[in-house]
């Protein structure tokens, strides 16, 4: 008696939980219905994530999406953690420094910045009124902060958020290379044993030198487009033969913590949109702004 009373009791716990691989929505964006869309929206709060990677070259033996493998895979392990929405592949960012190897996709200066704005648009119009740019991507470090910036440039209902891309954590497993670390070297290679193992030859990667060529010999602070190239030519910076999964495990987890706190800190900021708004209104003129 007591057997069938529990598991009629479970039987209703279940119809009443209903079943749970429908209840819970994917944070694939391109996965949901039109309807779930809608709920997802609401369940994130507006909060959408935009991983942005590249194609390019990554050594001898990572492949040409390694940075948008690996942004895809923390930004989604951090939605399902923290509930987001997260926008399809998106690698239309700045590459014209790797223009001279096989593979590689680089769109003009002028289309980068206006996809970027007509995306951003469009995941807004369908409510995704925080935007959490998780960039993938070394080439991205200037443009996309010049991007959220210029959204000062007229009034926008949305906020957008850049999350600037972790090579690395401080602490973990001992690093065995200790050159210059910055593309498909230890780090990025073990990151990328977890994220997609399958398309890693870590016996490949000691075909090609990742060494710093210090070609080029100018002050920090006086920039020039063609450092990276004098630096790396062979699209590589660091020792990927050494890399491990251990320390990709490591590596993974602290960028999925960083992704998901600034998924937590977007739901939570009610000041930037309000604080947008006034700015935008006094902008319309000026001379009546308190001096
Ligand atoms: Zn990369």
């Amino acid at each position: 008696m007591l057997k069938r009373l529990t598991c009629a009791m479970l039987l209703l716990l279940f119809a009443c939980s209903g079943n749970p691989a429908q209840s819970k929505l994917s944070v694939k964006w391109e996965e949901l219905t039109a309807a779930d869309f809608a709920t997802g929206i609401r369940q994130a709060k507006g909060t959408c994530l935009l991983p942005f990677g590249i194609l390019e070259k990554h050594g001898p033996h990572l492949p040409l999406g390694t940075d948008l493998l690996n942004v895809r895979y923390a930004s989604l392990h951090a939605a399902e953690q923290e509930y987001a929405l997260v926008f399809p592949e998106y690698y239309f960012g700045q590459i014209f420094e790797a223009k001279h190897e096989p593979g590689t996709i680089a769109y003009s200066r002028e289309i980068q910045l206006q996809l970027l704005q007509e995306t951003a648009d469009e995941m807004a119009r369908n409510g995704c009124k925080r935007i959490v740019i998780v960039n993938g991507h070394g080439g991205n470090e200037h443009l996309l902060p010049y991007f959220a910036q210029s959204q000062l440039d007229k009034p926008h209902d949305y906020v957008v958020y850049v999350l600037d891309r972790e090579r690395s954590r401080a602490g973990g497993p001992e690093k065995k290379s200790t050159g210059t670390d910055y593309h498909a070297g230890e780090n990025e290679t073990s990151n990328t044993m977890v994220s997609r193992p399958d398309l890693v030859h870590p016996e490949r990667a000691a075909s090609e030198s990742g060494a710093d060529q210090k070609r080029v010999n100018l002050p920090e602070n006086l920039y020039t487009a063609i450092w990276w190239y004098a630096r790396f030519p062979n699209h590589y910076s660091g020792d990927g033969s050494v890399a491990t999964r251990e320390l990709g495990e490591w590596n993974m987890k602290g960028y999925l913590d960083s992704i998901v706190e600034a998924i937590r800190a977007a739901k939570a900021d009610e000041e930037s949109l309000k604080l947008q708004n006034e700015f935008y209104e006094k902008s319309k003129h000026p001379l009546d702004t308190k001096q």
